[in-house]
């Protein structure tokens, strides 16, 4: 949607972008793009902050009305009648809503109680994220009860430096798996190079100038261009193809079974 954001989290991948101003500004057009997909498609919107684009709440409400699922990543700092107006919108095809928690802005007990609040009246999935720092992994293990105490689940994410993950120890890898890997796949930093994936065919980032890739490290890298949404050279693959990457941060593709993850390498082994 926009990498604008109310916040400046220290371990921010976006926060080298030149512009944290950016949004994206023909939404008509993209909604027109996603709602002509074939299939059934779900419409993660994410940012910088999305609920922060002006025009977030009207498209979120064309998308459902255009018939797809659509879920968010926030930081989760908008008004309690804003959120509201998310859940009441998505009520008869909800998505996954993913709250980040950032400690270095938010109250832990404030934020605990605002997810509980959120957990009830939310009919889709809901969970906390919180990323692994050196500073907040001791922290985790018991933020990780406080969540589970109110019925939510809580997932923890590697810190990425240059787009990959930090120079953990051993200790701290392990700490990781421990509180479920990243986003609970049980693993940090895995690789599926070669492996045939459905990621360009079944599962497409899209940013917000309407530039499509095939999966996260395809646009890291400017590689596996799916074209542009909004001018008409958007291109679906047909089936899966080999991963090119060594290293996959997709959790969807990852959880979905889009790509074998059994015995998946690990970059980053925990040796201990
Ligand atoms: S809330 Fe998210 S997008 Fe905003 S600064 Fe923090 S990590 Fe970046
Ligand atoms: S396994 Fe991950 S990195 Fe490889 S193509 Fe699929 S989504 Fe991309």
């Amino acid at each position: 949607m926009n990498t604008t954001c109310n916040y400046r989290c220290s371990y921010c991948t976006q926060r080298f972008v030149d512009d944290r101003k950016q949004w994206a500004k023909d939404l008509p057009g993209f909604v027109a793009a996603f709602t002509s997909l074939p299939g059934d498609w779900e419409i993660k919107l994410s940012g910088g902050e999305p609920f922060r684009h002006p025009r977030f709440l009207p498209t979120v409400a064309d998308l459902v009305a255009g018939g797809l699922r659509v879920s968010v990543v926030t930081n989760f700092s908008d008004k309690p009648e804003t959120l509201e107006r998310f859940a009441h919108l998505t009520a008869s095809r909800p998505g996954i809503v993913s709250a980040s928690l950032h400690l270095e802005y938010v109250q832990v007990d404030a934020f605990v109680a605002r997810a509980a609040w959120f957990a009830e009246l939310f009919a889709g999935s809901f969970c906390v994220t919180c990323v692994a720092t050196r500073d907040t992994l001791p922290r985790l293990a018991d933020l990780q009860e406080r969540f589970a105490a109110v019925g939510v689940r809580f997932k923890v994410q590697p810190e990425k430096q240059d787009r990959d993950v930090i120079d953990y120890d051993d200790g701290e890898l392990l700490q990781i798996v421990a509180l479920g890997g990243h986003n609970a796949t049980g693993r940090v930093a895995p690789s599926f190079t070669g492996r045939p994936c459905w990621a360009g065919a079944r599962y497409v980032i899209v940013d917000h100038r309407g530039a499509a890739w095939r999966c996260y490290p395809s646009r890291r890298v400017r590689a596996e261009s799916l074209g542009n949404v909004l001018d008409g050279s958007f291109r679906l693959r047909l089936g899966p193809e080999p991963c090119r990457y060594a290293y996959c941060n997709c959790t969807v593709p990852q959880e979905r079974g889009m790509v074998d993850t059994a015995d998946a390498g690990e970059l980053r082994p925990a040796t201990a």
